[in-house]
């Protein structure tokens, strides 16, 4: 089921979630409604607490480009690509590199954020068995935007003082001018 994802400043988005404890009908129901959700949405990634759920729980699917139809160039997201993780824990990151995110409780923006280039996770599926797994480029970025989202934080706090402020006042107009809609 799509639910509703909340957006920025929602005072939700800044609270840490908690470890999930059982593996049980209520995370798969979690997990599958935050798919339908993403992809509703056209996202790459999404974090529990984005609809209101404040457990450590994230997915990711990283598109693929549909290299058989030149005709579409936007990435096709496979289901065997679909990434599930409970508890995820960072155990090592090297490298640094700077990719233009955006974040569906942000829409219709993008900022260069400087991430960690490679990261090794470590994370529970929704069985509760333990997996590892190692990312670096667009995935490794995902993992780090997610995770961030775990923690109560989201992308656009990594923007410089001013950058931030910039931000701030377009997005409180950007707002403004929804409402009038
Ligand atoms: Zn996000």
């Amino acid at each position: 089921m799509t639910k509703e994802i909340l957006v920025y400043p929602n005072p939700i988005l800044r609270k840490p979630s908690s470890n999930v404890e059982e593996f049980n009908e209520e995370l798969h129901n979690l997990l599958d409604d935050m798919n339908d959700t993403m992809l509703e949405c056209g996202g790459v990634g999404l974090a529990a607490v984005q609809i209101g759920i404040l457990k450590n729980v994230l997915i990711i699917n990283i598109p693929v480009d549909d290299i058989e139809d030149f005709e579409n160039t936007d990435g096709v997201q496979l289901k065997e690509n679909l990434i599930e993780a409970i508890n995820p824990k960072l155990v090592f990151s090297e490298g640094e590199q700077i990719f233009n995110e955006g974040c569906l409780s942000i829409p219709g923006i993008h900022e260069e954020i400087k991430r960690a280039l490679n990261v090794t996770i470590s994370y529970q599926d929704r069985f509760g068995e333990k997996q590892t797994i190692q990312a670096d480029g667009f995935l490794a970025v995902a993992w780090q935007h997610e995770m961030e989202h775990l923690t109560g934080h989201v992308f656009i706090e990594n923007l410089s003082f001013l950058k931030r402020k910039k931000f701030e006042k377009e997005w409180k107009k950007s707002q403004k001018e929804k409402g009038k809609k």
